[in-house]
């Protein structure tokens, strides 16, 4: 029979459907090819994007040329720009705004082969103290009023190039999605007094079924209604609702925890496309007691079809529980 599940935040309902058929194994994406050619992410190519914005260089070799570790620029092609006012207007009764943000890319690595589960830890420890830079820097720029922080992984997740990058968006709006994750955490605290996102934790550590990797500071689980077969959230397990609130020392433990979560994703599913997403508190709010930050994993295993567009249901054929025992499971 299928279940119909209802996430405690966002109170969206998602179908978990086994009956269609699906089981872990059938998961398998099959070979990857690999487009070759031009890459303006690799070393040696520093002039084909624009100029850099900052970049890790070991040997602290001149910026936009070669010998760096990450380097982030501006998007090429970036969907909102940096200069001009807002000037919000309406016009009748419809609102608009000038496309004003911040849109940059994090190149995490020279090695156009590398794939950011396979990195060393320090390196993806910088990365993430990259991410947390790059917010505190623009945190600065009171236009700003969100910064979405995500990878596109592989062409099915969204990517247009192969190199391993992630991206980052800065809005002077709050996204819809994380308005929703905001009300829903709001209403919960207004009830009990406590963050939902740690009584999840709790409740989730207790009972061990959707546990995907537990250590003392970081936990992977699979939500209770998750939208994607093998949807992962990574969480601190100390309250802290802004990401770049997170002291420099904690985020080695971030980077073991992402690493060995992508890994268990890569093995159990043959190395599927993927997307995250890092959802933190609004940039220039105060620290919160009602929202914890978290990253959202989505492995692109399924596509969105008209019964998704159009009603807000998710249909998920693989039970999270089934998908966390996969994950355990997976060989490293
Ligand atoms: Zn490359
Ligand atoms: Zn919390
Ligand atoms: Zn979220």
């Amino acid at each position: 029979m299928p279940e119909l599940r209802k996430d405690p935040i966002t109170n969206r309902w998602v179908i978990i459907s086994t009956e269609r058929g699906k089981r872990p194994g059938d998961w398998l994406v099959g070979p990857k090819v690999r487009s070759g050619g031009f890459c303006p992410f690799c070393p040696g190519n520093e002039d084909k994007t624009p100029p850099e914005i900052v970049a890790l260089r070991p040997n602290s070799s001149a910026p936009n040329t070669t010998g760096w570790s990450i380097r982030v620029v501006p998007n090429k092609f970036p969907a909102l720009q940096i200069e001009g006012d807002l000037n919000p207007r309406g016009e009748g009764l419809y609102d608009l705004m000038n496309g004003v943000g911040a849109h940059e890319v994090i190149i995490e690595t020279p090695n156009h082969l590398a794939e950011l589960a396979d990195l060393s830890l320090d390196h993806v420890q910088d990365i993430l103290l990259t991410y947390r830079a790059r917010i505190l820097d623009l945190k600065n720029d009171t236009r700003f009023k969100y910064i979405l922080v995500f990878k596109n992984r592989g062409t099915a997740a969204g990517a247009s190039l192969e190199h391993s990058h992630s991206q980052l968006i800065a809005t002077p709006i709050i996204p819809k999605r994380v308005q929703e994750e905001l009300f829903g955490a709001h209403q919960h605290f207004e009830l009990k007094e406590r963050c939902i996102y740690c009584d999840i934790l709790r409740q989730e550590l207790h009972s061990g079924k959707r546990v995907v990797v537990a250590r003392a500071d970081y936990v992977a689980i699979e939500p209770f209604a998750p939208r994607f077969p093998f949807e992962t959230w990574l969480l601190p397990t100390r309250h802290v609702s802004h990401f770049e609130a997170t002291e420099p020392e904690l985020y080695h433990g971030l980077a073991v925890t992402l690493q060995e979560t992508l890994q268990r994703i890569s093995s159990a599913l043959d190395d599927p496309h993927y997307n995250f997403i890092l959802h933190t508190f609004p940039l220039q709010e105060p620290a919160s007691l009602e929202y914890h930050w978290h990253l959202e994993i989505i492995p692109k295993l399924t596509r969105v079809a008209g019964f998704e567009w159009g009603s807000g249901f998710y249909i998920n054929p693989t039970p999270p529980e089934i998908a966390a025992q996969h994950l355990r499971d997976a060989r490293l």
